[in-house]
């Protein structure tokens, strides 16, 4: 993912400028704006027009009267019902539009707004109807916030398929939403067994999670104290933790962390036989054209998370290596 200036070979990460035309590729001069203006023109003038398209719509649903089915100010009065008023539709397709282009996108300017997007599609739409929340998962693990993205796959988990599924209410806007904050990233991964229901869009995201912090503990483990200053560690998960930073014997947390890979290993391959294959190699599947419709479990449900986390997955050092290690250890298994 690109922090600094867009120009191919360029390191600069300071003193950049916006294009001003999309807003989210950088550059540290004019000069190199210019030269990356060939390779940047085409996504640039797609996204600013998928944006004026949300411009257009949002002033229109700005400017409505009110009638009576959407109120005159439905911005604050609908806030979590927008797809229930259809008037808002258009709009909420129009955001999706740009979403879609910024996620492709590898400037963390770009992946930061497509985030942005669809917490705020989802502050306006509660309960999802256009599926934006998969998305989300593996746009927080490139921005290397992955306590955010547990807590927000838990929340959905929770609420979609898990013990809460019966009793939460949708309209009832004063329900708690997206409410779990700093859950414990170690814990059992059972709660993330989603029966039926497609597992793929939380088992990718959760697995490279319980990865990264198997990457990050044994990387602690095998660091004496005193050079720790130096470390890198991938995950902010163990980079806040204070007390594992202190300690040199990782052992049984990485037992415990092995154990839960294991355990989603199973989970992946019992929702599709070729979920980890297709995560080592994402290339052939992601190059086909996208699914429309989705069968949980299916070639296409696997298509289209891949699509979703393989980013994530690719930028993470290490990632892939953890993943043979687990095919190995269970190529004896039935
Ligand atoms: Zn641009
Ligand atoms: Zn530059």
């Amino acid at each position: 993912m690109i922090t600094g200036c867009s120009r191919e070979h360029c390191t600069q990460q300071e003193n950049l400028s916006r294009c001003s035309r999309c807003l989210v590729v950088q550059y540290c001069s004019p000069a190199h704006q210019k030269e990356d203006w060939s390779s940047h023109k085409s996504i640039c003038a797609k996204l600013k027009k998928a944006q004026d398209v949300v411009d257009k719509e949002e002033a229109e649903l700005r400017a409505h009267p009110g009638d009576m089915w959407m109120s005159a100010n439905p911005f604050e009065d609908h806030e979590g019902m927008f797809w229930s008023i259809s008037e808002t539709r258009p709009y909420m397709r129009a955001r999706y539009g740009v979403v879609d282009i910024q996620m492709t996108m590898d400037t963390q300017l770009a992946i930061s707004a497509a985030l942005s997007n669809i917490m705020d599609m989802l502050r306006l739409c509660r309960g999802d109807n256009m599926g934006v929340r998969d998305i989300a998962p593996g746009l927080f693990l490139r921005l290397h916030r992955d306590q955010e993205c547990y807590d927000f796959v838990k929340w959905w988990a929770r609420v979609y398929s898990g013990e809460e599924s019966k009793t939460y209410d949708w309209g009832d806007m004063s329900q708690p939403y997206l409410s779990i904050h700093n859950a414990d990233v170690f814990e059992d991964v059972n709660l993330f067994d989603c029966g039926e229901y497609s597992e793929i869009s939380t088992l990718l995201p959760i697995m490279l999670i319980k990865i990264r912090l198997l990457l990050d503990l044994r990387m602690l483990h095998a660091t004496p104290l005193y050079q720790r200053s130096n470390m890198r560690l991938g995950t902010d998960v163990i980079r806040n933790n204070a007390t594992l930073l202190a300690t040199q014997d990782r052992t049984p947390q990485i037992a415990e962390v092995e154990k839960q890979i294991q355990q989603l290993y199973d989970a992946g391959c019992k929702a599709n036989k070729q979920t980890w294959l297709a995560v080592m190699n994402p290339e052939p599947i992601v190059k086909r054209p996208r699914p429309m419709m989705i069968t949980p479990g299916g070639v296409d449900d696997l298509h289209l998370n891949l699509l979703y986390n393989y980013k994530a997955w690719g930028e993470t050092r290490g990632a892939t290596e953890v993943l043979e290690e687990f095919v190995r250890r269970n190529a004896g298994r039935k």
